[in-house]
């Protein structure tokens, strides 16, 4: 009798994957069209998010130039460790000596072999773009995570806030999110065919270039910005409690003194201003506001885009919330599919 309960291993499915990228994405655009005609994006407010993929494809099969050198490096090492072992058993005359000498002939040989293979892997490796080769699963690649980084991919996902259904997807090898929003947004915005859109994400997205790019594009982003201050951790004022006073362009500091602009620098391509009040050595709050001989601060030039996002977000705190639960959702229905592909 026939058994039927054959299930395609992880290498099928991959293969499917690849020979069928095309018709498959074709078949997500169709359905997000469905969608559209349908209606189910009236809201136009969707959360984006990544997630992380370990690959089928292990660290051993995954190579670097960093890795690929440590590799020669080892080998070498112990091509160096047997030869040394070599010549000391050739010195020895004993039936016992020349056994080991044998086996570390061998052992040398196989190593040999393996530099070979490796030196061949070291010109694939050179040829690729990106100088890195996956062997298992060619298009995973080494990102950089918290903690010691993985071989995987990095799914980008923006999700319609309303109905979770997925409008956007995207498979890159960044290590962080940092760098996606825009682009996924306007994917987004794209797909669902309306042109206010706002987009929704975590702190881990907070980056001005791309909120300033949703900005230009006229996407609505909504992204909190990192708690993390220094000064909050040393018992100092943080930013939050100096105000800037758009019409005169300067901070109004806990004192009530003006912090006004004094000279403009460019760094990593971004204008940046800086701004003080040269009589805060006499000031009696400078204990809780700076060690330093003054309180500086630095304001991008496009920082009244991060302003305006902070008002909105302000005015809207379920935001996030609505953020979490959708991508929470997206994250489980994702890792049970890719759970279930790497299963087969
Ligand atoms: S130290 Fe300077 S910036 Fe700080 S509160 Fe006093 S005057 Fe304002």
């Amino acid at each position: 009798m026939a058994d039927f309960r054959l299930t395609p291993d992880f290498k099928t499915i991959a293969r499917f994957r690849k020979d069928n990228g095309k018709a498959i994405r074709s078949v997500c655009r169709h359905f997000v069209e469905l969608c559209r005609q349908l209606d189910l994006f009236s809201q136009a407010i969707v959360a984006i998010d990544g997630s992380k993929f370990k690959a089928v494809n292990n660290r051993d099969k995954n190579f670097t130039s960093a890795k690929m050198e440590r590799r020669k490096q080892q080998l070498e090492d112990s091509i160096d460790r047997y030869l040394a072992a070599l010549d000391s058993a050739d010195q020895e005359e004993h039936a016992v000596a020349e056994t080991q000498a044998i086996k570390l002939t061998e052992k040398i040989a196989a190593l040999k072999q393996r530099m070979a293979e490796l030196k061949e892997l070291d010109v694939k490796m050179q040829a690729a773009p990106d100088k890195q080769l996956s062997l298992t699963d060619p298009d995973a690649r080494s990102m950089k995570t918290r903690g010691t980084g993985i071989v995987g991919y990095n799914v980008q996902t923006a999700v319609d806030t309303k109905h979770h259904l997925i409008v956007a997807q995207e498979v890159t090898n960044a290590g962080t999110d940092r760098d996606q929003l825009s682009s996924m947004a306007k994917q987004a915005r794209t797909a669902m065919g309306i042109q206010d859109i706002t987009a929704i994400a975590d702190r881990v997205y907070y980056k001005g270039e791309e909120i300033l790019a949703c900005h230009e594009a006229g996407i609505t982003a909504l992204v909190p910005k990192s708690l993390t201050s220094n000064n909050k951790a040393k018992g100092l004022y943080d930013k939050s409690k100096f105000i800037y006073m758009a019409d005169k362009d300067e901070y109004r500091c806990p004192a009530g003194q003006s912090l006004s602009k004094r000279y403009t620098s460019i760094e990593q391509g971004k204008t940046l201003y800086t701004y003080w009040n040269s009589g805060c050595r006499v000031c009696a709050l400078k204990d809780q506001c700076t060690p330093d001989t003054e309180r500086r601060f630095r304001r991008w030039e496009h920082e009244a885009v991060l302003d305006a996002m902070q008002v909105r977000l302000n005015n809207m705190p379920e935001a996030m919330l609505i953020s979490k639960q959708t991508v929470e959702l997206m994250i489980t229905l994702l890792t049970t599919a890719m759970t279930a592909w790497k299963e087969g």
